[in-house]
């Protein structure tokens, strides 16, 4: 079966395409979020130090403006995750066969597991190295204010092992499309699929309906991006608005063990794999991906950068979307390296702090809890802190460790989205590839995909 284009190149307004255009609207919309970014940390850092406290500042513009503009971009994006991830499941399902589904499901969960225990395991190591814990005045640290946007910790006692497996069989499908319960809905949407496949041509109709209602989802997406930098400065101006730089100071040795493990997992383990496993440039991959990771980073939620994710997969590096349109959900859903990472320095931090000895058998019940948890945590911001739990109770931590990450727990949590998402798109690169459905030369060909990144772009120049 063919799937289509989804995004097609706009033209501006006049169609012309004659007309000279202001020197923004020339920035392909990668440029246009770098800018956004920049500026969003610049003016919120500003905020935070220049301006005087007041109800402009604080009630009219941060909690106002930025705060409306920010949180309804996410919201956008956060609307067309449940119908499209269900819309591209199926269809993805219903157009493999299920000997390559059943080849490439085993290996993307398998890399999929494997990646997040080596991002454990990198980051008890460099929690070990750099001993974030150590000689830090705890009564100061308890007084960093809490994130607004943190879940309560009471919630994490609900979190089980057991449960969390049990959970991906839905009772009832409808609430769990209506409750956005991801690992449920990515179940119930496969055996949709796969049952259109075998049922052929007596589900004809249906089957088409859910391929037109992915294309309108898709191209809704490419509608909702062009207000992307709108959305990217907004959250970020609010956010360093609110915490500035000094929030951060107490924990900077925490932040730096977490940023590193995050950067070594990123530049090394991902890239490695990336060359060793599917021969493909890790320069080019990440130049192509920096829009996808910058989305991730800039809304800590991998769940909205599914789409994008899909795009840019195909469009930029000639992944076929029959394979990313079930592996990148899944990955938005059950592979959080970054979490993963987080989890495991917050693991030596906490120890430290409270002076409990981790020997190796904890370790390895970290690495092991720590990957179960990843499993569980929904690309939403903030979850990782209440998995965490899961991993503080297997080895007996205090679970007052986790509110003492809080505070400057949504600066971690943007870093380690963009690491979460890019590790879902370099083990789909990698299983695409090994079952020979990249196109490398969309993939070698540096403009490829230029209207995933410029929605407006001009084609007749
Ligand atoms: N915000 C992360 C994500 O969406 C999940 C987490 O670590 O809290 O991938």
């Amino acid at each position: 079966m063919e799937f289509r284009n989804h995004l097609q190149p706009t033209e501006g307004p006049d169609g012309s395409g004659g007309r000279p255009r202001l020197p923004l609207s020339r920035l392909s919309l990668t440029g246009r979020i770098l800018i956004a970014l920049v500026l969003g940390l610049l003016v919120g850092v500003a905020f935070h130090y220049l301006v005087p406290a007041g109800p402009v500042r604080d009630d009219v513009l941060v909690g106002g403006v930025f705060y409306l503009v920010g949180q309804g971009f996410i919201r956008l994006m956060q609307m067309l995750v449940v119908p499209l991830v269900f819309c591209s499941i199926v269809c993805g399902a219903a157009a493999i066969d299920t000997k390559t589904l059943g080849s490439v499901g085993l290996k993307t969960l398998l890399l999929y597991l494997l990646t997040t225990a080596a991002a454990i395991s990198l980051a008890l190591g460099v929690g070990n190295l750099i001993n974030p814990g150590e000689g830090v005045d705890m009564s100061s640290l308890a007084a960093v204010p809490g994130d607004g946007d943190a879940a309560p910790l009471d919630e994490a006692a609900a979190t089980n092992t057991m449960d969390t497996l049990l959970n991906i069989i839905p009772k009832n499908p409808v609430a769990a499309l209506a409750n956005g319960d991801m690992l449920p809905l990515i179940f119930f949407a496969l055996f949709v699929g796969i049952v259109l496949a075998r049922l052929g041509r007596r589900v004809e109709t249906v089957h088409s309906f859910f391929v037109q209602f992915n294309d309108i989802m898709m191209e809704m997406t490419s509608l909702v991006m062009k207000v992307a930098p709108l959305g990217v400065f907004c959250l970020l101006a609010r956010t360093f608005a609110n915490v500035g730089f000094e929030a951060f100071l107490p924990m900077v040795k925490y932040m730096g063990a977490v940023l590193a493990a995050l950067a070594l997992q990123l530049g090394v383990t991902y890239m490695a794999l990336l060359w060793v496993f599917a021969r493909m440039g890790p320069l080019m991959f990440l130049r192509k991906f920096f829009s996808v990771a910058a989305f991730g980073f800039s809304t800590a939620t991998s769940n909205a950068t599914i789409p994008l994710n899909i795009e840019t997969l195909e469009k930029k590096m000639g992944v076929d979307r029959r394979i990313s349109s079930f592996t990148i959900p899944l990955g938005a859903t059950i592979n959080m390296d970054g979490t993963a990472i987080m989890q495991g320095v917050a693991v030596v931090f906490t120890a430290q702090l409270f002076g409990v000895p981790l020997g190796p058998a904890e370790y390895a019940t970290v690495i092991a809890t720590a990957t179960l948890a990843s499993i569980g945590t929904a690309g939403v911001p903030s979850v990782g802190l209440i998995t965490l739990s899961m991993v503080f109770n297997a080895v007996g931590l205090p679970l007052e460790g986790i509110a003492l990450i809080m505070g400057i727990d949504r600066i971690l949590d943007m870093c380690r989205t963009a690491v979460n998402i890019t590790g879902d798109a370099v083990v789909t690169s990698i299983v695409a590839k090994q079952a020979g459905r990249v196109d490398m030369a969309v993939f070698r060909d540096p403009d490829a995909g230029r209207e995933v990144d410029d929605v407006r772009v001009a084609v007749r120049q």
